[in-house]
C-alpha cells in the first residue's frame, strides 16, 4: 500500500450518482489533454471553457428532463451538509473499540455503515490507512482532488492545489513541515495517491494522555487534516 503512486486513474468509471458525487469531475478534463496549460490555481480552479461546459450540460440535463435544477441543488445541499465529524466519530471509535478497529481496516464501508447506521452507497472503493508509531500515512491525488466526501465532505483548497499535488509525492516530509507536522526520521512517511475509484482515510495514532477521555471527547481531536494526513490528531 506504500507510495502507490502508479495507480492509473480511471475517470471514465467515476460516475457516482451517490453520497460521494464528485464536483470535481471537471477536472478529470485535464487528464485526457495533458499538454493543454494548466488550469489557474484558484479556490475552484475551472476555466472559463470548463464553466461554460458545465453550464450547458446542466442546462440540457434540465431542458429534457434527466436531472431537474431542485434535484441537482439538493445534491449539492447533501454534498454541503457533510462535514469531517463523520470521520472524527469514525476515528474516535477505532481507537477505543479494538473489534471495531479490526473490521473498519477489513471493510471500512460496510463497518462504517452497520455501526453509524449510514447508508452510504458507492461503487467507490475505501481503504482506511492506520498511523503507527512507525509509519505516518498522508493521502494525496496527484492528477485531481479525489477525496473521501463521504466521510470528510468538501475538501480544502489547499488539496485541490497543483503545489500540495506535486509536491506532497516529491517531498513528503518538507510539504508535511509546512503544515507544522514534523515526522521524526525513524517514522516512515507513506503517501498514497488517490483516483476516481479509489479514495483513503488516514487513521491517525491516538493522542497521549487522552487515556480517560470519552469517544465523543476523543472525536473532537480527530482534525480533518489528521485524516488527510497533513497533521496528527490534536493533543487535548
Ligand atoms: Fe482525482
Amino acid at each position: 500500500m506504500s507510495s502507490n503512486h502508479g495507480h492509473h486513474h480511471h475517470h471514465d468509471h467515476d460516475h457516482d450518482h451517490d453520497h460521494d458525487h464528485d464536483h470535481d469531475h471537471d477536472h478529470a478534463h485535464s487528464h485526457a489533454h495533458p499538454h493543454s496549460p494548466p488550469a489557474p490555481d484558484d479556490d475552484d480552479g475551472y476555466d472559463r471553457y470548463e464553466v461554460l461546459l458545465q453550464t450547458a450540460i446542466r442546462e440540457l440535463l434540465d431542458e429534457k428532463g434527466i436531472i431537474t435544477a431542485a434535484e441537482l441543488h439538493a445534491q449539492i445541499d447533501k454534498q454541503d451538509s457533510l462535514t469531517p465529524s463523520i470521520g472524527g466519530k469514525i476515528v474516535a471509535k477505532a481507537w477505543v473499540d479494538p473489534v471495531f478497529k479490526k473490521q473498519l481496516l477489513a471493510e471500512p464501508l460496510k463497518t462504517i455503515n452497520q455501526h453509524f447506521e449510514l447508508d452510504i452507497i458507492t461503487p467507490l472503493d475505501l481503504v482506511v490507512l492506520e498511523n503507527t508509531p512507525t509509519v505516518h500515512n498522508v493521502v494525496v491525488c496527484t492528477l485531481c482532488s479525489c477525496y473521501p466526501r463521504m466521510l470528510l465532505g468538501i475538501p480544502p483548497a489547499w488539496y485541490k492545489s497543483i503545489d500540495y499535488r506535486s509536491r506532497v509525492v516529491v517531498e513528503p516530509r518538507k510539504v508535511l513541515a509546512e503544515f507544522g507536522t514534523d515526522i521524526p526520521d525513524s517514522v516512515e512517511v507513506r503517501v498514497s495517491d488517490s483516483t476516481a475509484d479509489l479514495r483513503f482515510l488516514v487513521l491517525p495514532n491516538r493522542p497521549s494522555g487522552t487515556e480517560g477521555m470519552t469517544e465523543a471527547q476523543l472525536a473532537d481531536l480527530v482534525t480533518r487534516d489528521s485524516m488527510i494526513g497533513t497533521s496528527l490528531a490534536l493533543q487535548p
